[in-house]
């Protein structure tokens, strides 16, 4: 059966709500926290107060897309989803380069060893401290997506390597891939190398292209029958949400919609409600529609974006 792969379990694809396709409710450790103090997003209360809030304002499922060794609380997603009844996706796969020390073991295992740890995360459960050792301890709760992450132009060699090891993996898993791009030309890069796999482009959602690009190069990527995460949404202090509305009526208008999901990426603390800052993750849901409505889409649009691309893009597909 088709199934989108939540911390609580398998569910049925037309079960889901409204989703945030990207976001981050725990960052407890790793390296981010180290460079960046106000990624450290490390109480299960205030992720389920600020839970709460996207679902009072009509939000029902969000993607965890902090990956392994890099501050991946499986424990505290479970929690979350328990104690709010939200639907929690989370991630297996791997972060930017940076974000491993120079002796992490991403830079010593081959791909085929790295594509089994990611597989084993998917049949046996997550390991709670991202295989940060010295032992294997694992929990019930499975990842529902693998992430990819280029930094750059060009992946460094441990992405790159990395990236071979998630086309592996998408192909013995059938879980969606989700990717961190940081260039405008990442998403032809990842996708080149994960095609080189078989993994199909209808199971890869590219994220954070709408700060690289405008709408003719993330129509590009929607035309390969990949999906783009429109995600630079809620960071009022740099460009408005506003932007990003006449970015998703730009693809309407292109016929290219139906590649298209929404995410928010509000891993700092000073973009949660919950830690004292704003919009909070309730923005997505409780603003958002009525600047897509301004730009000229409409709630059958609305509801595309949010609920039925989500659904299409983060079901599990039998791997072949
Ligand atoms: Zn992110």
């Amino acid at each position: 059966m088709p199934a989108i792969v939540t911390v609580l379990g398998e569910i049925d694809p037309a079960t889901l709500g409204p989703t945030d396709c990207h976001e981050h409710l725990l960052i407890r450790g790793g390296l981010p926290i180290v460079l960046e103090p106000d990624f450290r997003l490390d109480s299960v209360d205030a992720a389920v107060a600020e839970v709460g809030d996207f679902q009072a304002a009509g939000g029902a499922a969000l993607v965890d897309c902090m990956p392994l060794g890099v501050g991946r609380d499986a424990r505290g997603l479970v929690e979350v989803a328990e104690r709010t009844g939200a639907t929690v996706v989370a991630t297996t796969g791997f972060h930017r380069d940076l974000y491993y020390a120079a002796d992490h073991w991403v830079r010593t295992y081959d791909a085929e060893r790295i594509a089994d740890l990611m597989v084993a995360e998917h049949t046996e459960g997550m390991e709670v401290s991202g295989y940060g050792g010295p032992f294997v301890e694992r929990i019930a709760a499975r990842p529902g997506a693998i992430k990819l992450a280029f930094s750059g132009p060009e992946p460094t060699p441990t992405e790159r390597k990395l990236a071979a090891a998630v086309g592996m993996a998408q192909r013995r898993t059938g879980l969606p891939v989700v990717t961190h791009t940081d260039d405008e030309r990442s998403a032809a890069l990842q996708l080149s190398i994960l095609d080189g796999y078989g993994v199909p482009p209808s199971s890869v959602v590219f994220g954070h292209m709408d700060r690289h690009t405008g709408v003719a190069g993330l129509a590009e990527v929607c035309r390969t029958g990949a999906t783009v995460c429109l995600d630079w949404l809620g960071r009022h202090d740099r460009r408005p949400d506003s932007y990003v509305a006449d970015l998703a009526a730009g693809l309407a208008a292109e016929g290219c919609l139906d590649g298209v999901v929404l995410g928010q990426d509000l891993a700092r603390r000073g973009y949660w409600r919950a830690y004292g800052g704003g919009p909070g993750l309730a923005n997505l849901v409780a603003t958002f529609p009525a600047l897509l409505r301004k730009a000229g889409l409409t709630d059958d649009h609305i509801r595309q974006l949010l609920v039925d691309n989500p659904r299409r893009v983060l079901t599990r597909l039998e791997p072949s």
